[in-house]
């Protein structure tokens, strides 16, 4: 990228880095010149042909014509054959499973979600789940991989969710052995939050190269995902970064992982609900289609003045404050995007939690650092799944995709 080891080197983790940081340009631009790539990457004209040669031979990008460079100079240009090359995202989670279809560019093809009860027979969902991407698979045919996005901690090597607060059935199912030979097209699984830190950093168009990345997800449950220079974080299991259950009041109640006061117990989705119920058990006494449309109302009163529902939604604010000072101690990001069921309430939480973040982590790194909600169109989670699936593809091109026969 800008970093001047990276240029001109033929190590192949760079490659994958530049091959991304190319890929991410085309994305933005309609069609560039390799010229225009070498000025914004900072890379010689040399490793740019070198890169986009497997890229165009991969049929991930295409030469179109001519266009008008530097000095009226005319160069060959590139454009990305997005279209050509889409991904189905599947995010499962404790009520919903949804899946998506996406091109390498992240552009939304059609999406469905289905909701499910806790009590329903664990082999019935993964049936449905199955189904519907054959059946996406047989409308879709430039479909060439598979995201699976799922609640964490999952732990990667044994393809098993190992503790998922409120669903002990789903314990005993091995993802990889469900899926490994399903489907004719690579399948890549990944937890939530990690899904969820590559759709920011692949499709959240953040405008400057980033260093660190810090998806903070607080939904149904609360974790982050960490992207430093292209890779996540994965930790020996791939359960790194779990900030949910790191303890904010070590003498706080028993969490499901072992731990004491576990921030997860405080500012997710369902927390944020008792909370409410305590608060205004009026109110929150409605049927509601599930916790996001319920939590929607809480945020939609404290807009309305609602004191009370008010109340609720600073204490979020300081639950999340102190998570993101966490994150900045822990990783030193340039970015912590805060997304899930609870960035609903965005422009309510974000001057709380820039205040308690000031004041509790040292100056020189608050200025650096940049607290934002997901901007993202699609359910960041969904969008990680089509991610996940993109970010495996052009990390090993070659392997995942046929050279094109032309
Ligand atoms: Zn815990």
């Amino acid at each position: 990228m800008t970093n001047k080891s990276a240029v001109g080197s033929n190590n192949s983790d760079l490659t994958e880095m530049n091959r991304s940081a190319i890929v991410k340009i085309l994305q933005q631009r309609d069609v560039c010149s390799r010229a225009e790539i070498a000025k914004i990457t900072g890379l010689t004209q040399a490793s740019i042909t070198k890169i986009t040669a497997v890229l165009i031979e991969m049929g991930i990008v295409s030469e179109v014509g001519t266009i008008k460079g530097n000095g009226n100079r005319r160069s060959i240009g590139l454009r990305l054959n997005a279209e050509e090359k889409q991904v189905i995202g599947v995010k499962f989670s404790r009520h919903m499973f949804a899946v998506g279809v996406f091109d390498i560019s992240g552009k939304l093809y059609t999406m469905r979600e289905t909701e499910f009860e806790l009590e329903q027979d664990t082999r019935e969902v993964l049936t449905d789940m199955k189904d519907q991407i054959h059946e996406t698979l047989k409308k879709y045919k430039n479909v060439v991989a598979i995201g699976l996005a799922l609640p964490g901690p999952y732990i990667r090597e044994e393809g098993r969710i190992a503790m998922v607060t409120s669903m002990p059935k789903w314990h005993d199912i091995n993802f990889i052995d469900e899926f490994k030979n399903e489907f004719n097209k690579p399948l890549f699984i990944e937890q939530d939050a990690n899904a969820g830190a590559l759709a920011e950093w692949w499709f959240g168009n953040h405008g400057r190269p980033l260093n660190t990345l810090a998806y903070f997800l607080a939904g149904e449950g609360v974790g982050s995902g960490i992207v430093e220079n292209d890779n996540l974080l994965l930790g020996m299991q791939g359960v790194a970064s779990e900030v949910g259950h790191i303890s904010i009041d070590v003498n706080g109640p028993r969490c499901e992982c072992g731990n004491y006061g576990c921030l997860e117990l405080y500012c997710c989705a369902s927390a944020m609900l008792e909370r409410a119920k305590q608060e205004m058990p009026d109110l929150m006494n409605k049927k509601y289609k599930n916790r996001a449309e319920a939590c929607g109302d809480v945020f939609e009163e404290a807009r309305r003045g609602n004191r009370k529902a008010g109340k609720v939604v600073d204490e979020i604010a300081n639950y999340l404050a102190y998570g993101c000072v966490t994150l900045i101690n822990a990783y030193n990001p340039d970015i912590i995007v805060i997304g899930d069921i609870i960035s609903m309430g965005g422009d309510l939480l974000l001057p709380t939690i820039k205040e308690t973040v000031q004041a509790r982590v040292i100056p020189e790194m608050y200025e650096k650092v940049k607290i934002e909600f997901s901007k993202l169109s699609v359910d960041p989670t969904l969008y990680g799944a089509a991610a996940i699936a993109t970010d495996r593809l052009l990390r090993k091109p070659s392997e995942y995709l046929k050279a094109n026969q032309k």
